[in-house]
């Protein structure tokens, strides 16, 4: 039985809405689990830093340049790509036959200045037992940026990115598949921490515990937990 799901949840005290009924208490939920897999932008540093904020601008200035058009319109392919193919950069190679690895270069070339350490955000990844890795949609060098800058460096066993995938993203199943089987991530011993819940459906398919990162939570199926408040809700697990 499933409790009804209402705009109440947003409100109680709890940091994570029925689901996390759904599936059990926190702590129980993820006892079988050995891999702990974060994805980085808006997951492990918080929405309000805004990256994509400045990553936005780059990819416009980038389609503008290499396609030959103007502002509003490479706004427009930017977020079509996105909302399509799940990034940008997808829908540029397919339509547009785009090289891949300076694009990414260009676009990750951002001000990390504003990122701040996050003491108990380490302290309880690195409580987590077995396993722990990063895998985002940007590229490995500027996760491994990423994370110096938010203190989270040397936490994680592995970092992976689009490169690994033949730059197949998220949410492609595909992309999980090429990246799990490097790894040697065995998916039902494994929870994978996303703000995109579009990313956690294939997770979710392939038998992971699934937790969603953001501000608001979201009634999916394909969602077992929600939180806004990763710290927290790690502190739960171990
Ligand atoms: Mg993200």
């Amino acid at each position: 039985m499933q409790p009804q799901r209402t705009s109440y949840n947003r409100f109680v005290v709890a940091p994570y809405p029925y689901n996390a009924y759904h599936a059990g208490m926190p702590k129980q939920s993820f006892s079988h689990v050995t891999t702990w897999v974060f994805d980085l932008d808006n997951t492990l540093y918080p929405p309000e830093c805004r990256l994509f904020d400045q990553i936005e601008v780059k990819m416009t200035e980038y389609v503008m340049n290499t396609l030959g058009v103007d502002r509003p319109k490479a706004d427009q392919l930017r977020h079509d790509y996105w909302a399509r193919y799940g990034t940008t950069l997808t829908g540029l190679m397919r339509e547009h036959d785009v090289d891949p690895a300076p694009y990414l270069i260009d676009v990750h070339d951002i001000s990390l200045d504003h990122l701040e350490a996050d003491g108990l955000l380490a302290h309880h990844i690195k409580e987590l037992p077995g396993r722990r890795i990063v895998y985002t949609n940007g590229t490995a060098p500027y996760a491994e940026r990423v994370l110096a800058a938010r203190g989270l460096d040397g936490l994680f066993d592995a970092i992976y990115g689009v490169e690994h995938a033949n730059f197949l993203p998220k949410p492609e199943r595909a992309a999980f598949e090429t990246i799990f089987e490097k790894d040697g991530v065995d998916t039902k011993t494994a929870a994978m921490f996303e703000d995109d819940a579009r990313n956690l459906q294939a997770p979710h398919d392939m038998g992971m515990r699934t937790v969603h990162v953001a501000p608001e939570a979201l009634d999916h199926d394909h969602i077992h937990f929600h939180t806004d408040d990763l710290p927290t809700f790690l502190s739960k697990l171990s």
